[in-house]
Order: structure tokens, then C-alpha cells, then sequence
């Protein structure tokens, strides 16, 4: 863990389910892609973070496998988003809009940009990449890493 790590604190609509993790970096970025829209009702605002969560009503917690490598996880009272978890690893992107402190978040990239739909704009100056530009660098990061993507 890094020296200046920063404590987030987020929960559901409903707070049956709530989290903490101490995070690196208070950076976040911006998922453009269908799969994000149609579970988060718009592009998918998400915080990354690598190691542990403390998890606060985990019987309430629905976990869908949205691909090979990934999972969502959700309230399974209230339905709100929480999480995009990369399967067998301690790799999570929260949802920003779950956190309880919502400010000073730098939004530092936006991905899926080609999939991003015609009705929206962020005034927002960061890099974009496609969807093509993503998976190249996951497998560049995980074949530096000795991972099988
Ligand atoms: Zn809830
Ligand atoms: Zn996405």
C-alpha cells in the first residue's frame, strides 16, 4: 500500500450494503460502453482500486457475471450498482455515485468512447480511448504482469 492512501466510504440507495477500502488514488474514470450504460443507467462512473474492501451487509450483495473475466456487483434490495470486480483478482472499480464523499475526485480518463451514444458530452478534457485502445493495453499490462488476461 502506498503512504498516502485515502479511506473511501460508499452504500447502496438503501444501505443495506456498504463499503471501505483504502484507496491510492482519488481518481476515477468514465465507461462509456452499452454493457455499463444499461446496468448503471448511464456511462459508468467507477473509482479503481487494487487490494482489500470491508464490506458491510455482504448477504445482500448480488454479484452477476457480466463476462469471462469480470463481475458486477449490485443491492440486491435496492438495486443500486456498486462495484465491477475483475474475477481472481482484488481488482475493483466502485461506483463514484455510491461514495459517500462525492467531491474531490479527479475524472482522469474515459473509456469505450466509440461506444459512447450521440445524446451526451462531458466538458471534461481526458484522454478517451476505444475499446480497442482498452483491451490492447489490459493484455500489453497483463503479459508484463505474468497474468493470462
Ligand atoms: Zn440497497
Ligand atoms: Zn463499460
Amino acid at each position: 500500500m502506498g503512504a498516502a492512501a485515502h479511506t473511501v466510504k460508499g452504500r447502496c440507495l438503501c444501505g443495506a450494503v456498504t463499503f471501505s477500502a483504502d484507496v491510492a488514488k482519488l481518481e476515477i474514470d468514465a465507461c462509456h460502453c452499452e454493457m455499463c450504460r444499461r446496468w448503471s443507467a448511464g456511462p459508468y462512473i467507477g473509482l479503481p482500486h487494487d487490494g482489500p474492501v470491508r464490506f458491510t451487509g455482504v448477504d445482500n450483495i448480488g454479484r452477476y457475471k457480466s463476462s469471462e473475466w469480470a463481475e458486477r456487483g449490485f443491492c440486491k434490495a435496492c438495486g443500486s450498482s456498486l462495484f465491477y470486480h475483475l474475477l481472481g483478482t482484488d481488482h475493483y472499480s466502485f461506483s463514484a455515485g455510491s461514495l459517500d464523499d462525492a467531491n474531490g475526485l479527479d475524472l482522469v480518463a474515459q473509456i469505450f468512447i466509440d461506444e459512447k451514444p450521440d445524446y451526451y458530452d462531458f466538458a471534461n478534457e481526458t484522454p478517451k480511448l476505444t475499446g480497442a485502445e482498452v483491451f490492447a493495453a489490459f493484455q500489453a499490462k497483463s503479459a508484463r504482469e505474468g497474468g493470462n488476461g
